[in-house]
């Protein structure tokens, strides 16, 4: 296990202003947090944490990434919090380290390959600062080298994991060579014999011309220095995961590869690398389309670089790479490039710069993320899918959920299942219950309690963010509203029969619906129950000698037996909301209907529990409910098909208020109507709306709408008014 002084002394080796102090309190701390726990390799855990921040001092990175490196399993797995460790710390480290928890919590979740791009996403929301990832990607490279010690079941998930999650993530912000390594250590675990075949033929052909790679390596160099310039080249072979890669993609067999080598030609200046360029074009003939200019158009992760190919000495085709030492940094550790510490002081103005230029590389990785993966597509991509504008969210099983920012829990619903979308009655989100309508973080675990026979509020079509939850939502009120409409159809249309002293059958209604020039039984009751289509036209279909009524007296309508001859059982229940909204009259259900058809009081005089009321539908607006005496009912006489028989449903202990109105004729005199108001207002009523009407110069009709609780309640309010020695008479009003 690295030592305490070890690891200060990786540090000075490159920044010699380290904070000394600081490293060695992280040291000691994470030393004394972790304890006694082990790793599966039986090491202390502490050395793992240790590994970590080494690899990250191979990038030259700051103090606050090496001591959040250092502690970055602390918040997670042991006892300390994020206060003590913005406490000891300071708040930069402690954001550091709690953005390296939440990533954590992750690796619980489980990741389908279809899923890792919009996970790279999520991993890239989370750490809103770039060194997080940075020493998350070194985290995963550590786990990686040791994944042996790891139990076998365990090890697949991993590796795959960072194959297709990290090992893009880290290839997409520049860091080639860390890439490299968690392919090939995924690819040894995860295609065992594969990797093994590839490792053989490599080390077959290293003892067979294992001269070659210095012998070419000798004599372009030979050829640069001839030419005056100054060239670091280097050969290496190419990772065993590249060559089976490249394999697969060409079908091709190991023996048939032809670049299993490639060489790189670092040099001082970007003028030289073209004139490395010119004399190797000059030398040995190019292969052709293999010229690619990186330096003149960079790859928007910021790699610049010349890439030819040759047939090179001994007639080897040579894949050749060139570079100066500044883009090499950057082809190979990328974005951390860009965050290393650079010796000596810097201006403000130059680390400024510096950050900006890393903070707008990550901005543009994010925005590639769910691009293409090859140079080409990164190159073209210039459609930028802004990030920011996503949430991302997990079911309880793992599976990610992609929505636009601002997206509900109803959205996530529509978003896993249409069916769960329209059944959807409840969320919990991280294990607490929430409202449907609360807005959705990333990250988020939401899971949706459905209740079966539920359809969607019309009003949340409005509420939703996604497209697909409005259409939905959209579908489901129309299904609703047809269903409610041929419900309705069907009793009018029964009551139809009935007067008519027929029975109402769907099988002889099917038959006759050609004549109606309707689809379906279904489409004829909807249409009655929207009114577009007269009762009695239906039992003419069917009983072509019957003679439709199509207007008479009250005395007809009322003259059946019973109200409306509905019977009962077949009674439409007017079922009123709870006290905690007593004037949301569009929320009123009617139950068996499902509920969501508007329903309103008269709108002169309303209606109270006591009365005995009906209901009358306006096709295409919703039903209105009136007291039986209300003159208004008169002017529907004619139309029988469109009153219903209704009554009330409520619970004891939730009742509201309803609406009602009276008439007062009282002394003309200051303060009557005061007397007036606080009478009502003790009775426990709300006044709505007062209106006055001149009688005589002495008296005068007061109007007064109110809210009260039943007829009871009105009757007492009326008897005591009467009793007041203001008032001459006291009467309610129907309109
Ligand atoms: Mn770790």
């Amino acid at each position: 296990m690295m030592r305490q002084y070890e690891l200060v002394e990786r540090v000075r080796r490159y920044n010699p202003h380290a904070d000394e102090v600081l490293l060695n309190k992280a040291y000691v701390y994470a030393m004394r947090a972790h304890g006694s726990q082990k790793r599966a390799s039986g090491d202390p855990y502490f050395s793992h944490p240790l590994e970590v921040a080494a690899i990250l001092t191979e990038l030259r990175l700051d103090d606050a990434t090496i001591v959040a490196a250092v502690l970055h399993d602390t918040i997670e797995d042991t006892a300390s919090t994020r206060e003590e460790i913005d406490q000891i710390f300071g708040a930069e480290i402690g954001q550091l380290v709690d953005g390296l928890t939440k990533i954590k919590k992750l690796d619980l979740v489980s990741k389908r390959a279809e899923q890792a791009e919009n996970f790279r996403k999520l991993l890239l929301a989370i750490s809103a600062d770039v060194r997080v990832l940075l020493v998350k990607l070194a985290d995963r490279l550590h786990n990686m080298r040791t994944l042996h010690f790891v139990p076998e079941s365990k090890r697949r998930r991993i590796a795959e994991e960072t194959l297709d999650i990290y090992a893009p993530l880290a290839g997409r912000m520049g860091m080639q060579s860390l890439r490299d390594e968690m392919e090939n250590l995924s690819f040894r675990n995860l295609m065992p014999e594969a990797a093994a075949m590839i490792e053989a033929r490599l080390a077959d052909l290293r003892a067979k011309n294992g001269a070659v790679i210095v012998r070419i390596e000798t004599e372009l160099m030979a050829e640069l220095t001839l030419r005056g310039i100054k060239a670091d080249v280097k050969g290496r072979e190419k990772s065993p995961y590249s060559i089976w890669r490249k394999m697969e993609r060409k079908s091709v067999s190991f023996e048939q590869l032809s670049d299993i080598y490639g060489f790189r030609a670092i040099v001082a200046s970007t003028d030289d690398c073209y004139r490395v360029i010119g004399v190797v074009h000059t030398k040995w003939p190019v292969v052709p389309g293999r010229f690619k200019d990186y330096i003149s158009t960079p790859k928007q992760n910021d790699y610049r670089s010349i890439h030819t190919t040759v047939i090179g000495p001994g007639r080897q085709r040579v894949e050749l790479q060139v570079r100066t030492r500044d883009m090499d940094d950057i082809a190979e550790i990328g974005i951390a490039a860009h965050t290393l510490y650079k010796e000596g002081r810097v201006s403000d103005a130059e680390a400024l710069q510096r950050e900006s230029r890393a903070y707008g590389w990550l901005r543009r990785t994010i925005e590639l993320l769910g691009e293409g993966d090859t140079p080409e597509e990164f190159l073209e991509h210039t459609k930028l899918e802004l990030f920011h504008d996503q949430v991302f969210c997990f079911t309880p099983k793992g599976r990610l959920i992609a929505l636009p920012r601002g997206a509900t829990p109803i959205d996530f619903a529509y978003a896993v299942h249409t069916d769960i979308g329209n059944k959807a009655v409840g969320a919990r989100i991280n294990g607490r219950i929430a409202p449907l309508l609360s807005e959705l973080s990333n990250g988020d675990e939401v899971s949706i309690v459905t209740a079966e026979g539920q359809s969607p509020p019309s009003a949340w079509e409005t509420l939703v963010v996604t497209g697909k939850a409005r259409a939905a939502i959209r579908r489901a009120t129309r299904e609703a509203v047809r269903t409610q409409y041929a419900e309705l159809g069907r009793q009018i249309v029964k009551r139809a029969f009935e007067r008519a002293g027929k029975t109402f059958s769907p099988e002889k209604l099917k038959a006759a619906l050609p004549r109606l020039a309707r689809q379906s039984v279904d489409d004829v009751l909807a249409a009655v129950g929207r009114g577009e289509m007269f009762s009695g036209d239906v039992v003419k279909a069917i009983h072509p000698e019957f003679e439709p009524e199509r207007a008479s007296g009250a005395g007809a309508a009322k003259g059946e037996a019973g109200w409306f001859g509905l019977s009962k059982a077949e009674s439409l229940v007017f079922k009123v909301p709870g006290s905690d909204e007593p004037t949301s009259l569009n929320s009123i259900p009617i139950r068996g209907l499902g509920g969501d058809l508007p329903v309103r009081f008269a709108p002169v005089g309303g209606a109270v529990p006591g009365d005995r009321i009906v209901g009358i539908l306006t096709p295409g607006e919703g039903i209105t409910i009136y007291p039986i005496q209300s003159p208004a009912l008169t002017h529907f006489d004619d139309q029988p098909e469109r009153w219903l028989d209704v009554r009330w449903d409520i619970e004891e202990e939730h009742r509201g208020l309803y609406p009602a109105q009276i008439v007062v004729s009282a002394i003309n005199e200051p303060g009557t109507l005061g007397l007036i108001a606080t009478l009502i207002g003790e009775s426990g009523a709300n006044i709505d709306h007062v209106q006055f009407v001149n009688r005589s110069p002495d008296v005068r009709d007061v109007v007064i709408d109110i809210e009260v609780r039943d007829l009871k309640h009105l009757s007492g309010i009326l008897s005591q008014l009467k009793q007041s020695s203001v008032v001459s008479k006291v009467e309610r009003v129907n309109g």
